[in-house]
């Protein structure tokens, strides 16, 4: 197809004024837990396992399919002022994080949790296992949600429940989304129980695939990153997390050099306190450098690429989302080119990667309705979202007490 000419024949009933602006597509957040927002700056200064213990504790007092719906709101309305149009968030509730993403006018992927301590609502892993069934059921054929099984991880969820939980995405030809090699702990704990990595125990349960989205992959040697690759899973870098928690840096340039599809993730805002595509974009591109003393790896483009086309490819929707073109669905956004530090601007890709920040976000398009305009969100009062965290938050804060 001839893409100019076919823009020429296209007809438009809304004309939109973009002068001065970057226009863009959404960007897709592959890793997040958005109603964690309820909890940020809660649990500070600790590493992974020793943070969780706390976090488990203050979701049990607080959560429930209403306070839940509550925070996943105030989550993806931080994604989305940010340019955020595709998410994937995993929770308890995901039905509420379906409604509140639906609310907003933003796509998400999600699906029933798996894990086998006593977790919210105490539920068993056959509860688990008939919520992930129902979950693809309700929601298989909607546009806008992308339905996964969402493991915790291989420490909390034993390699029997893992495997069903992939058993029911394999029957929908659904995605699998787990926390992996996050941390020196968890790959101790995993050999210790085991005998093998995290990355390996994966595999040799048949738990690695294309449909398999690994979130944080920080500590892996060359085998495993050749493993990651060979199978064709992609990994979520969340490095403001990472760094956080002091859980380490991800080799994303290896893993780049071996094929490895990469994507990037907030993680939620408990542990990276700040739903920032545009700081991790950032920090994907500049933590290699540093690291390897080379100013060339993971240029600009390929980290933009990881915040955009990647996530669409990550999800099975490359045809339809992650970049500007005739015939993709019309998820795009407008970075404000009037700010200070965007003056002046040489390349616009260096720009985005290495500037632009998010409050240069000024508007948000999903599916081609306008769902953030002038930094402002049209689809639902978020004032009211906000009151509503203010009345629970000394409640919050006493979950830990
Ligand atoms: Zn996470």
């Amino acid at each position: 197809m001839n893409v100019a000419k076919s823009f020429k024949e296209l007809s438009a009933s809304q004309k939109i004024n973009a002068q001065n602006k970057i226009v863009m597509p959404g960007l897709i957040n592959m890793h997040c837990h958005a109603a964690d927002s309820l909890f940020r700056g809660l649990v500070e200064e600790l590493s992974l396992e020793a943070w969780l213990q706390k976090v488990w504790v203050a979701e049990k007092a607080i959560l429930t399919p209403e306070t839940t719906y509550t925070g996943s709101v105030l989550g993806f309305a931080e994604n989305l002022l940010a340019g955020v149009t595709s998410i994937m968030d995993m929770f308890w509730y995901p039905t509420e994080a379906v409604k509140a993403a639906n609310d907003l006018g933003m796509r998400i992927s999600t699906g029933g949790i798996f894990f086998d301590y006593p977790g919210i609502g105490n539920r068993s892993h056959e509860d688990f296992l008939q919520e992930a069934e129902k979950f693809f059921e309700d929601y298989n054929s909607n546009e806008a949600v992308f339905p996964a099984v969402m493991p915790h991880g291989s420490y909390t969820v034993s390699p029997e429940h893992l495997k069903e939980a992939k058993k029911i995405a394999a029957k929908y030809n659904g995605l699998y989304h787990i926390h992996a090699a996050e941390t020196l702990t968890e790959q101790s704990d995993i050999n210790e129980r085991y005998g093998e990595s995290v990355i390996r125990h994966l595999h040799s349960h048949g738990l690695l695939d294309q449909q398999a989205i690994l979130a944080h992959c920080v500590h892996l040697d060359d085998t495993e990153i050749q493993l990651i690759a060979d199978n064709e899973s992609v990994v979520v870098h969340n490095p403001m997390s990472n760094l956080k928690l002091g859980s380490g840096i991800a080799p994303i340039d290896k893993m780049f050099e071996a094929g490895v599809t990469l994507t990037l993730g907030t993680d939620g805002a408990i542990s990276g306190n700040d739903l920032d595509m545009w700081l991790t974009m950032r920090l994907a591109a500049s933590l290699p450098k540093g690291n390897t003393l080379d100013p060339k790896v993971m240029n600009a483009k390929t980290v933009l690429h990881m915040a955009t086309l990647n996530g669409a490819k990550a999800l099975g929707k490359e045809d339809k989302l992650g970049s500007l073109e005739v015939g993709k669905i019309a998820d795009f956004i407008f970075i404000d080119m009037d700010k200070i530090h965007a003056v002046p601007v040489f390349d616009p890709i260096t720009h985005l990667v290495y500037s632009a920040c998010k409050s240069d976000i000024s508007d948000v398009f999903v599916g081609g309705k306008q769902v953030v305009k002038g930094g402002v969100i049209c689809t639902l009062d978020i004032n009211n979202v906000v009151e509503e965290v203010r009345a629970l938050s000394p409640k919050i804060a006493a979950s830990l007490v």
